[in-house]
């Protein structure tokens, strides 16, 4: 097998060392990263095995399932919730397009949640296709590392298998956590969320992250009571906070409760539904609550510091810019990582781990301008610096260009929901550093705009880009007008 340069030639003695083992790479964990890292690293010529747990699509007992969170229970079951809710109010909004519904329109959460099953179990079964094409042996049990180049497989039955391996990578993602409150059992996570066996009537959320406002988004779409609870004035911290206040008033514009400044503080399981306490002395009844406070990384039954891998105070594993651990032959990609958990972000991480440990060309992921988007209805997207981080790490003054406007659509439909664009200018440089949209197929469009961001565009190249029209897209090059000049404090060096 070909193995050539590494960082600094130092991967390249090391993968040099005539010592057998059963495997060039074990990969523990099978969701988007570790199946990139996998596939990509046999088709280098390396010997790969993965492991995963076999995935049970209705129990929530066991996580696990080839595709990981993104393919079983994250990005494309959520997505497809996102789908089905967002037809409620389209179908409303076709009434003045001329569609008679008379009839009383009935959502069917159970025909929803069978097709979204079946759509998962088919992704299941693609992915670990990807898989055996590429080589790369899957074998269905639990992972352990058990020292620098070994692990142990327990399989559901209970026996335990032992591989060694040149190199072994931790791909094992997060899980959802929970507040410790008193009844916490009776909340759900996303895990749930995604599986629940009816619709409810009310939901309570805790959190304003990025799966908190989605799912007030799905299920206010199919026509529950939504209340969400949060810590801060605003949702989805972190974000643009001009953004961050357009997508509450669109949230409370489809009729989601906000309860800023407040937690939640008790639950009570009741005859029927649960009993929801707060902060400010509140007490709603929830068919259903969800605890959308942030996820943690997978490693508490990896054994990793027993063999000496280094982790952060949030359990996370530290990894150097090329993801590998203080041992040499232990890497680390992905969510486990907490670097910025998002799958396009753990897809890179796995091409790059490949392509330095077993493709001969060292290479460190680039965090620059990811784009990202929350599939909030309707959803928000940016890429680059928000106004806020603008103004932290631009040299000189920041233009801000705005543009709001009522999308097309609305003026027949009657709907009442204003789309925002934004984009931030380095004044002295006319670099673009930011943008941002909500509104109808944001994301669609910025992951375009991301590329002109990552190619360092400019204002002026915005400005004599012809747009598309009629589209919202074309508003993005038709900004004329500086909405905000602003100054940077003058430092004394
Ligand atoms: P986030 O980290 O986005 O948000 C966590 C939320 O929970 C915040 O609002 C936070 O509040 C709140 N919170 C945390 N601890 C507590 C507590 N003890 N009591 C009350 N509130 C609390 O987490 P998510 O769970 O929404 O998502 C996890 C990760 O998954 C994200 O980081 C994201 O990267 C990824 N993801 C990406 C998606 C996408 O790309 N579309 C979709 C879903 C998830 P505060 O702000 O006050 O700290």
């Amino acid at each position: 097998m070909a193995r050539k340069t590494l960082i600094d030639g130092e991967l390249e003695k090391f993968n040099q060392v005539e010592v057998h083992y059963d495997f060039d790479l074990f990969v523990i964990g099978a969701g988007s990263g570790g199946v990139r890292a996998a596939r990509f690293s046999a088709q280098f010529g390396a010997k790969v095995e993965i492991c995963e747990l076999p995935f049970h699509p209705i129990s929530s007992e066991v996580i696990g399932g080839v595709g990981g969170t993104c393919v079983i229970r994250g990005c494309v079951p959520k997505k497809i919730l996102v789908y089905g809710a967002s037809f409620g109010p389209e179908l409303e909004d076709a009434r003045n397009y001329g569609w008679e519904l008379n009839e009383k329109i009935d959502f069917n959460w159970k025909k929803l949640l069978h097709k979204k099953t079946e759509e998962i179990l088919r992704l299941n079964g693609v992915y670990k296709r990807l898989l055996s094409n590429a080589g790369v042996k899957l074998y269905e049990g639990e992972g352990k590392v058990v020292g620098p180049n070994e692990v142990e497989v327990t399989q559901l039955d209970g026996t335990k298998i032992c591989y060694s391996a040149k190199h072994i990578l931790i791909a094992t993602g997060s899980r959802a956590q929970r507040p410790s409150i008193p009844g916490q059992e009776f909340g759900i996570t996303s895990d749930e969320a995604l599986s629940l066996e009816d619709l409810p009537k009310h939901v309570v959320i805790l959190g304003a992250g990025y799966i908190a406002v989605e799912f007030a988004s799905i299920w206010r779409g199919m026509g529950s009571t939504v209340d969400l609870f949060f810590r801060k004035e605003l949702p989805l911290r972190g974000f643009d906070d001009e953004m961050r206040a357009v997508v509450a008033r669109n949230l409370e514009g489809r009729g989601i409760n906000l309860h800023p400044r407040t937690n939640l503080t008790e639950l009570v399981k009741m005859n029927e539904g649960i009993k929801v306490r707060t902060d400010h002395g509140e007490e709603i009844r929830a068919d259903a609550v969800l605890f959308a406070a942030g996820r943690v990384p997978n490693t508490k039954r990896l054994n990793l510091e027993p063999v000496g891998v280094e982790l952060d105070k949030t359990g996370a594993v530290k990894v150097d810019e090329y993801s590998r651990t203080n041992i040499p032959s232990i890497w680390a990609i992905g969510d486990v990582t907490n670097r910025m958990n998002l799958t396009p972000v753990a897809l890179m991480e796995g091409t790059y781990f490949a392509k330095t440990v077993f493709g001969g060309q060292p290479s460190k992921p680039d965090y620059g301008n990811i784009p990202c988007a929350v599939f909030c209805i309707p959803p928000l997207s940016v890429v680059g610096l928000s106004e806020e981080q603008a103004m932290e790490q631009a040299k000189g003054d920041v233009l801000v260009f705005t543009s709001t406007f009522n999308p097309m659509k609305n003026t027949i439909s009657g709907r009442q929901e204003k789309t925002i664009m934004k984009l931030l200018v380095d004044a002295e440089t006319d670099k673009v550093l930011g943008a941002s949209m909500c509104g109808p197929d944001a994301p669609e469009i910025m992951q375009g705009i991301a590329i002109a961001l990552k190619c360092g565009a400019t204002k002026e190249q915005f400005d004599i880009t012809v747009g598309i029209h009629p589209s919202a897209a074309e508003e993005f090059v038709t900004m004329r007008s500086v909405t905000r000049h602003l100054t940077k404090p003058k430092t004394n060096l």
